[in-house]
């Protein structure tokens, strides 16, 4: 199968040290002939809002492309974390202990990782006037981080399950960003220990069942699309179970966009054709991906 779309992908405006250009995004495009594609820049919080305003000013700057889209990569935020992020109560959350060390958060650059009460509220930082204004066509929306879960995996996936269906529920966003894919790292501690080994993959493994087919079914009747992402390496057998399962949502009815979340340019081809041979042996044909309600 060839793909003809791609609807996440980072420019420098990003606020993860992401560094391709947007004329050589649309270089790339256009050589690989696809129809569709988009920025999407990460909007964890309102704190990113000016990454956003830069990224849409060169956008505009750019002019317009056929079939170029304006997108966000909006992260399911907590209430605490935006309430405290408006407030400009950034010193409070600075340092904490983590898991018996002193954990420190430099900025909110990526929202308020730790702190808040647990299982508390969620929100998009981000409100429907803001979308308009920034010409937001489309918004892919992730799990990022906990909701201040403790970090084992049979919490992380009940955490992860919430904040998915969440996301798939809330008007503003069309597409469920690279489905479970940072659960591995939440599920263990190698953030504080930085060992590979505690990057908990057998966290996958335990995904119940109901909680797939609770997501597909979240995602038909919303008429929201998941997206396919391959960025994320997990150890083989994991990502046989993890195709399968995303395989398992196709026939469910389930539509996908596909999202190369590229940081870093150049814009690999050969990484592509690599992707669309996965796809075709799970399966995977160009009728099983589809595009987002463009807002206009
Ligand atoms: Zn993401
Ligand atoms: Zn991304």
């Amino acid at each position: 199968m060839k793909l003809d779309q791609d609807f996440h992908i980072h420019t420098h405006c990003s606020c993860d040290s992401a560094d391709a250009r947007i004329p050589h995004i649309v270089e790339a495009a256009k050589k690989l002939g696809y129809k569709h594609f988009g920025i999407s820049d990460h909007l964890h919080t309102r704190f990113n809002l000016p990454d956003i305003e830069i990224a849409r000013q060169e956008f505009l700057a750019y002019g317009p492309v056929e079939g170029f889209h304006f997108g966000i990569e909006i992260t399911c935020a907590t209430a605490w974390e935006c309430e405290k992020i408006a407030k400009r109560d950034y010193a409070s959350c600075f340092t904490c202990e983590v898991h018996g060390k002193k954990f420190q958060t430099m900025t909110p650059i990526d929202g308020v990782m730790y702190g808040g009460p647990a299982g508390g509220p969620l929100q998009v930082d981000i409100t429907e006037e803001e979308i308009r204004r920034l010409g937001i066509e489309y918004l892919i929306g992730g799990v990022h981080k906990p909701n201040y879960t403790d970090q084992n995996p049979k919490d992380m996936i009940d955490d992860f399950f919430n904040q998915s269906c969440f996301l798939i529920r809330h008007r503003s966003i069309d597409i469920l960003a690279h489905p479970w894919e940072m659960l591995a790292f939440w599920a263990g501690w190698s953030i504080v220990t930085k060992d590979p080994k505690d990057v908990r993959y057998d966290a996958f493994s335990m995904i119940p069942r109901e909680y797939w087919d609770e997501m597909a079914k979240l995602l038909t009747e919303n008429g929201k699309l998941a997206e396919i992402n391959l960025s994320f390496k997990m150890p083989e057998e994991i990502f046989h179970l993890h195709m399968s399962s995303l395989a398992g949502w196709r026939e469910k009815g389930v539509k996908f966009t596909f999202g190369s979340d590229l940081h870093r340019a150049p814009y690999s081809e050969e990484k592509l054709r690599r992707t669309e041979k996965v796809l075709t042996e799970y399966g995977f044909t160009e009728a099983d991906f589809a595009l987002p309600k463009f807002r206009k």
